[in-house]
């Protein structure tokens, strides 16, 4: 069996879901994975927001722009009036339960709740679109087996049993859908794995059910060796490293969420990018085979914050890092980039909610500067230290542009730069030059 996800994009309008049900209905047995449409999740959030704010009427006008947005792909879908109706049913019902909520107290549990009908939407468009074509699709409810435990970590024995019972129990099956993103936490509350989760789900899922592949399916031919976003004539990269792609996705790359790598590599399952629109290109494979000898494509991260604490007394003095790195962890706080000097070391952070905080504990232990606004951009394939001259490609393409911080020999996979925010064009695009091209 296959886990095969598909983003938002790939089921945002009907024309596209057809295409998907008809590339999934000759693919076998398989587990489909399916985002919300594209724009959905983004206008619930919305609908959030306005709630939060107790704009009754900004959430209600919200609710019926995206219903009628609704109610017109249904028109479009389906050929048959007893499935349209179907549809029109559900769709009624779900956009009756979002207006509920402006009648209610509004917070985090009911937000997850909200951001749920999206998923719930296209999995059920696409069950009954099957049904009506003959397929005979299975929809396993990602609520009854998608779990997070106490920690908020996804609970993978829970994941594993409940997924094969589910799956069992439909023998006659021909293919298998379910939601993305959405779960249940600990608490059993509607949840979900943060925006653009999908992915992990498939990971997820993948790992649970030991799948021979995991695909994710999207709008571009595969991982690019830059961002397509902000540089011209970027190319697919045919094949990348577990490693390598993981630092891709954590540092910026847009086409796959930083967490899904991760147990598709303990269970050792590759995992395909594959491109919906020209389903034929080879898209890019994932997997454990090194490839030694090459760059392979650079990817870049906004939103940085840089802290330096200059401490000429202690800096090196024994346990000093210790206490630095525990006011990090004190406020759950993740080190991205690290440099340490004789009298300073340099850090930084992505998740600013307690930069406030860190930097006054931080004080306690030597002078601190911070800087806004920076990025880091990541230049990934073979970085092993032995091999000669890598490394220094990298660098030099970075002549022209001021560095704040570099790090190499972390991995045998990157080197990382941190730049200004307002250098990341031209960084990316003398890389691209200097690193792939002809
Ligand atoms: P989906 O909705 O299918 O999950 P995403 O929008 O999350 O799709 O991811 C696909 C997008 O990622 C592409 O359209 C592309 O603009 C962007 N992207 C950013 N960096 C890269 C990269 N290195 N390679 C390929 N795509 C990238
Ligand atoms: N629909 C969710 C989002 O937009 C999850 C996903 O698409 O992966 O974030
Ligand atoms: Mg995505």
């Amino acid at each position: 069996m296959k886990v095969m996800k598909f983003g938002g994009t790939s089921v945002g309008s009907a024309s596209r879901m057809q295409h998907v049900a008809e590339l999934v209905s000759s693919a076998g047995r398989n587990l489909v994975v399916l985002s919300a449409m594209s724009g959905t999740t983004n206008t619930l959030v919305e609908i959030a927001g306005y709630l939060y704010n107790h704009n009754s009427e900004g959430a209600r006008d919200t609710i019926s722009r995206l219903e009628g947005k609704y109610l017109k792909v249904i028109k479009e879908l389906y050929s048959t009036e007893e499935y349209a109706a179907k549809a029109r049913d559900f769709v009624h019902e779900i956009f009756a339960f979002l207006g509920t909520f402006s009648k209610q107290l509004f917070g985090p549990v009911q937000e997850k709740m909200i951001l749920a009908q999206g998923e719930l939407l296209s999995t059920h468009l696409m069950l009954w679109y099957m049904q009506e074509k003959g397929i005979n699709a299975v929809l396993l409810p990602a609520l009854d087996f998608m779990r997070t435990d106490v920690q908020g970590e996804p609970d993978g024995d829970f994941i594993r049993e409940h997924l094969t019972k589910l799956i069992d129990e439909n023998p006659e099956a021909q293919l298998f859908l379910t939601q993305g993103f959405i779960c249940r936490n600990a608490h059993d509350e509607v949840d979900n794995l943060q925006r653009g989760g999908s992915d992990y789900t498939a990971s997820l899922v993948g790992a649970a059910l030991q799948a021979e592949e995991i695909q994710i399916w999207t709008d571009i031919d595969g991982m690019h060796n830059n961002d397509p976003r902000v540089v011209k004539d970027t190319e697919a990269v045919r094949h990348l490293h577990f490693e390598e792609a993981a630092e891709l996705a954590y540092f910026g790359a847009k086409i796959l969420h930083p967490t899904c790598i991760q147990p598709a590599r303990y269970a050792n399952i590759p995992v395909r990018l594959l491109n919906t629109m020209e389903p034929e290109a080879p898209g890019t494979l994932i997997n454990n085979i090194p490839e030694p000898g090459t760059i392979k494509a650079v990817a870049a991260k906004d939103n940085i914050v840089a802290i330096k604490i200059k401490s000429s007394r202690m800096l090196l003095a024994h346990g000093f890092l210790r206490k630095v790195f525990e006011i990090f962890e004190s406020y759950r706080t993740p080190i991205d980039m690290i440099c340490t000097s004789e009298v300073g070391v340099s850090m930084s952070i992505d998740d600013t909610r307690y930069l406030g905080e860190i930097i006054h504990d931080l004080k306690k232990y030597g002078t601190v500067t911070v800087d806004l606004d920076m990025c880091i951009i990541c230049v990934v394939g073979d970085m092993d230290w032995e091999n000669v001259g890598f490394e220094s490609k990298a660098l030099s393409a970075m002549k022209d542009i001021p560095v704040r911080m570099v790090s190499y020999g972390g991995s045998n996979y990157n080197i990382s730069f941190l730049i200004k925010e307002e250098d990341k064009e031209e960084a990316l695009k003398a890389l691209s030059a200097s690193l792939f091209a002809k």
